[in-house]
């Protein structure tokens, strides 16, 4: 049994916390915990065990110039950010590779694939159950031309076991009738998952963890004290906080603290989203519905839709802009002109992204009893738990039979 601090409260976080403190550690979570800052807090929701095609595909550097100009792509930069930015997009183009496409299905397929169960055994005996279904998770198309441009998208998944129907947008809509007629296509891949409520369902898991005797500590995290190749303590606004072991969760903040734990080279940004949410609507969508052409999902929510997704490249700490909000909101405007709701709330989230688009999970090369977890782009709900109960066996020794090369954060040395 030892001492382990870890280093961010998000599902990454939360989830290491969980199987070390079952493991018998004892286990301190250290967070600003400001609920609507982590990006855990406002995903859209979809347990996406199928998510194998990172953003970064072949074809994209030839999108890009013609998406940034048009206000109705979801894809955004802010322009002040290029100069910064610009090491780390180049090499995150250099991945729009299709060898690396499959490197990266295959390895995100252990990753996410049994999302489902993964969340299912974090969640048991902690109240948080209620949160998690088993839905379906479908991809709607506004046209014949762009499903059957999207097919290789569905053979590769359907490479890795994934189970995909596909209906004509009028079959669909027998089955929700929200999508009387907005797409011609919907793809649906089966089993998936949904937390009906992921703000909520965090906050349950982290309850759990401090009944257990779990503690919590409120800080900001600005440093790491390491010396001689032990990671000693945190050093926070609320002082040092030390342990026998550290594990870095702190999701698209984790760079500046990863830099100390070996990570040398360019690895991480801030891909921010937004969401929007309808409260009280007049309809209910029955499943989560990705907007193949808007890049953003439609989930049913606890008395609310969210509308969840677009692409922004910023600064994890540049302020939200209108832009992409008004696009999700434009969008969701003209596939339901009936829809009418109580109030809407908005929010802007950031996504760790890597430039290889794998997350970093691992020892760290600089600390002998230091793990970090982050980088899980688009699918960090979805992974979060699995990456979890790595991170707590990597702690515990007890080696595993995948082989967890991909991840390793020593790619980045
Ligand atoms: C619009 C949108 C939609 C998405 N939809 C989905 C989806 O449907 N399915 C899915 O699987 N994924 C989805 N994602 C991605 C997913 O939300 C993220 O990958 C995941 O939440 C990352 O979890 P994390 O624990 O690594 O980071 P976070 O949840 O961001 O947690 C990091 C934590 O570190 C803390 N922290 C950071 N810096 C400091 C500091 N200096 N001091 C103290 N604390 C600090 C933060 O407060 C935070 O609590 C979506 C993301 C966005 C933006």
């Amino acid at each position: 049994m030892v001492n382990v601090v870890v280093a961010g409260a998000g599902i990454v976080g939360v989830s290491s916390a969980i199987w070390l403190q079952r493991a018998g550690h004892i286990v301190t979570l250290v967070d600003r915990m400001e609920d609507r800052t982590r990006t855990s807090f406002g995903n859209a929701g979809v347990l996406a065990a199928g998510a194998l095609i990172p953003v970064s595909v072949p074809g994209l550097l030839k999108k890009v110039p013609k998406m940034l100009f048009n206000k109705n792509e979801p894809l955004f930069l802010q322009w002040a950010h290029l100069p910064r930015l610009l090491p780390f997009l180049l090499k995150y183009l250099s991945f729009a590779r299709i060898d690396h496409v499959q490197h990266y299905a295959k390895n995100m397929a252990y990753l996410l694939g049994d999302s489902h169960e993964q969340h299912q055994s974090l969640a048991a005996g902690t109240g948080a159950e209620g949160f998690i279904s088993n839905d379906d998770y479908c991809f709607g198309y506004a046209t014949n031309g762009s499903f059957i441009a999207d097919s290789w998208t569905r053979d590769l998944r359907r490479m890795h076991g994934f189970v995909v129907e596909e209906l004509d947008g009028a079959t669909y809509a027998e089955r929700d009738p929200m999508y009387y007629n907005q797409f011609a296509k919907v793809a649906c891949y089966k089993n998936h998952g949904r937390i009906s409520d992921p703000g909520a369902y965090l906050a349950s898991l982290i309850t759990h963890f401090q009944a257990e005797g779990g503690q919590v500590i409120a800080a900001s995290i600005e440093d790491i004290d390491i010396h001689e190749s032990q990671c000693r303590a945190l050093i926070t606004d609320q002082g040092k906080i030390s342990g026998d072991h550290i594990i870095l969760a702190m999701g698209a903040w984790s760079g500046g603290i990863a830099k100390k734990l070996g990570i040398k080279k360019i690895a991480l940004e801030s891909e921010r989203g937004y969401h929007i949410e309808l409260h009280e609507p007049n309809m209910m969508p029955k499943a989560p519905m990705m907007v193949a052409a808007g890049k953003f999902v439609i989930t049913p929510m606890k008395g609310r839709i969210r509308c969840a997704g677009v692409v922004e490249f910023a600064s994890a700490d540049a302020p939200a802009k209108n832009a992409p909000i008004a696009l999700v909101k434009r969008q969701v405007k003209a596939l339901f002109p009936e829809l009418k709701y109580e109030h809407m709330t908005e929010w802007m989230g950031r996504r760790p992204a890597t430039t290889d688009s794998l997350p970093v999970i691992g020892a760290a090369t600089t600390c002998d009893n230091a793990h970090i977890a982050f980088g899980h782009q688009h699918v960090g709900l979805t992974g979060g738990p699995k990456t979890g109960r790595l991170i707590a066996d990597m702690v515990n020794k007890k080696p595993g039979n995948a082989d967890l090369l991909a991840f390793h954060p020593a790619r980045y040395q």
